[in-house]
């Protein structure tokens, strides 16, 4: 069987999507060891060209969330990143105004998504960031809103929480709860997983 660390190398040499307005460049991490998943949306321009996944002010609000360093948030025996596209999939402009990034390339995940899944048989929590990973991983899901605030549902498997991008913030005003009470909570279940690692 294939180990992880030969398909790793195998993704970041895909190519599949040819049309990429800077080239592929797929951004992951990922070990066997690993016992908390991270199933975000794609890179964003500037975590393309740091080459880290959420090296951005989204990465910096998501650290704060987990209650982690960066040390911690980039080793791969701790957290799993694996974003619905691995590679930045360019941006909408609408009148020649930037209007957010495309959707992450629906290829990715059927090529690679499952294969990685079948190598991480340690994941204890998956956190589940956006509208894209939530169709992914929770297929039958109720919508965001209702899957996030109704976070006792799939508790302590699964955690949907919203893209922690700037452009939520309005989304994080409407639901003081998200912050004040769920948060803490995942504070601690990340805390009680990495302690025993
Ligand atoms: S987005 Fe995914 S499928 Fe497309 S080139 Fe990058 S790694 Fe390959």
């Amino acid at each position: 069987m294939q180990t992880l660390a030969a398909l790793l190398d195998e993704v970041r040499g895909c190519h599949l999507c040819d049309d990429l307005p800077l080239g592929p460049k797929p951004i992951l991490q990922a070990a066997r060891g690993a016992k908390i998943l991270i199933a975000g949306q794609a890179p964003g321009a500037k975590t393309h060209d740091s080459g880290r996944p959420f090296d951005d002010v989204s990465g910096d609000r998501l650290r704060h969330w987990l209650g982690v360093d960066r040390a911690s948030f980039y080793n791969p025996g701790h957290f799993a990143i694996l974003p619905m596209g691995f590679c930045f999939p360019g941006t909408i402009i609408r009148q020649g105004r930037r209007q957010g990034d495309k959707p992450p390339r629906a290829e990715c995940a059927v090529a690679w998504r499952e294969r990685l899944l079948s190598h991480l048989p340690n994941i204890e929590l998956t956190l589940v960031l956006g509208t894209y990973a939530l169709d992914w991983h929770l297929p039958q899901h109720r919508g965001l809103t209702v899957e996030a605030t109704d976070w006792q549902t799939h508790w302590p498997r699964l955690l949907v929480l919203p893209h922690p991008s700037p452009r939520n913030g309005l989304w994080l005003k409407r639901h003081p709860e998200f912050e004040a009470d769920i948060i803490p909570r995942l504070q601690q279940r990340i805390s009680a997983l990495l302690s025993v690692n």
